[in-house]
């Protein structure tokens, strides 16, 4: 693509939820862009910019209020008043921004928001500038929501088994979570639910998942979305088609990293477990000794992370390092994923956990935590078929023994071989899904021309 002067440039502002695992997917996306030419902004909230380190410098930040810029969210005092106020100071103060960087004609083309934020949307279209919602989470869970909205499904659920169009049948344990807190406290599913309550009026609808992961729903979806695109993984090159050798960090981080591939590149190939709960999840103290006793116990090594507010709960004299073992509070997940000494993920089955162990073609443990985490636990134990659900018993805890012979199942035995080889032909997928003619990158291209030719 020729260079372009930076006014001639077409410029984006990319509107992120302050979360890890919402940053680091659309910064990815963001040097996507950049490679096609386009000049981008990143836009998050004051308090959770201060956490950020390494954004490329090619990229401008800016900042946005939610309201509680010196303490961050937990001053809220719950998650309903983080809600609230976010929507109402988020979207003033947005529109602010959108106002300063009129007056400094900085001139924004168009506002990739996280879907999170619908009222940037309303916000966009009194500038008259296009707005691109950005899908965080899956087709499934979307499928969900966006039928909640319509009203075609109801909280609390009714029928015992769950059926949508283009979905498989989903029994209650696969359904996101905020159907069984519906009834003490609604905020949390109608927070997910009310992305889609303006969705129709985006110029573009953008979910970080491919094509070939989703085609029924994506085809489906398309009849009612006709600006859907499926743009993803928007994990770093170097983790997907190798195209970009220095692409191989999302960019940010809030946590302190702990060196780990050190510790790994003595072990012999698919010797190790690799245990994470990603950035919010918190077991109690139980299912921690639980996962602790396990791990200690099996046979195999294990690679845990326990991330610093949570190291407490380790039982007392559990030992950080040994022969066998290494917890840390923080590793870079890509670079373990990719490691050929892993031989499964036990995880909390974010997405982007979910799209890292497809692209790195790992076999997964599940043990959800909240969130649309079920529903993610679901399609990967009996619809991409890369790994198994961890039994939980009455209490909701995964008991060692039963971990235990997960981990077996997996790591020794011919099922496991099965889940790896599909986990290798999902990663087989989303590299052609990136690559020239894949359908992710003729997607991506398509946006972006069209930023430039509208
Ligand atoms: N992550 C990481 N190091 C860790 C644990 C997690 O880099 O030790 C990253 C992981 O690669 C993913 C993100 O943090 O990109 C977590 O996002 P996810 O959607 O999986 O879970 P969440 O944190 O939102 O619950």
């Amino acid at each position: 693509m020729e260079k372009k002067s930076i006014t001639s440039r077409a410029h984006c502002l990319v509107l992120a939820f302050p979360g890890q695992g919402h940053i680091n997917p659309m910064l990815q996306f963001s040097k996507l862009l950049e490679r096609q030419g386009v000049r981008i902004t990143l836009v998050t909230t004051r308090f959770y910019s201060k956490n950020l380190q390494n954004v490329p410098p090619s990229i401008a930040l800016e900042t946005i209020s939610d309201g509680f810029d010196e303490v961050g969210p937990q001053e809220a005092g719950s998650p309903k008043a983080y809600i609230d106020r976010l929507c109402q100071v988020g979207s003033e103060t947005f529109h602010e921004l959108l106002e300063k960087l009129g007056k400094s004609r900085n001139h924004v083309d168009c506002v990739i928001y996280d879907s999170f934020f619908p009222w940037a949307l309303d916000v966009t279209k009194r500038f008259g500038i296009l707005g691109a919602s950005y899908l965080t989470q899956n087709m499934t869970v979307n499928n969900i929501y966006y039928h909640v909205h319509l009203g075609t499904l109801q909280a609390p659920l009714k029928e015992h088994e769950i059926s949508l169009p283009k979905l498989p049948k989903l029994q209650h344990e696969d359904m996101p979570s905020f159907f069984f807190t519906y009834e003490e406290d609604p905020s949390m599913l109608d927070f997910f639910v009310v992305q889609f309550s303006n969705i129709d009026k985006a110029d573009w609808i953008l979910c970080n998942t491919y094509y070939e992961l989703d085609k029924e729903i994506v085809d489906w979806i398309m009849e009612i979305w006709p600006k859907f695109r499926s743009i993803g993984p928007n994990i770093p090159s170097l983790f997907l088609d190798k195209r970009y050798e220095n692409d191989q960090d999302y960019g940010v981080t809030e946590f302190k990293r702990d060196e780990c591939i050190e510790w790994l590149d003595d072990k012999p190939k698919g010797s190790v477990v690799y245990v994470s709960f990603g950035s919010i999840a918190t077991f109690g103290d139980e299912q921690m000794e639980e996962l602790a006793c396990c791990l200690k116990e099996s046979l195999g090594y294990f690679l845990w992370v326990v991330r610093a507010s949570e190291e407490t709960k380790l039982p007392k004299g559990f030992e950080k390092k040994t022969k066998k073992g290494l917890v840390v509070t923080w590793c870079s997940q890509l670079k373990v994923l990719a490691h050929e000494a892993i031989g499964c993920f036990v995880t909390h089955c974010g997405w982007n956990s979910t799209l890292e162990t497809l692209c790195l073609g790992v076999p997964i443990i599940a043990i959800p935590f909240w969130s649309d985490q079920s529903t993610n636990a679901k399609l990967m134990a009996d619809v991409w078929k890369i790994g198994i659900r961890a039994p939980i018993d009455d209490n909701k805890v995964v008991r060692r023994e039963a971990l235990k012979h997960c981990i077996r199942e997996i790591m020794e035995n011919e099922k496991g071989k099965e889940m790896k080889s599909n986990a290798i032909r999902w990663k087989t997928l989303a590299v052609k899904a990136v690559s020239d003619d894949g359908s992710s990158h003729k997607n991506i291209l398509e946006f972006t021309n069209n930023l430039f030719h509208p």
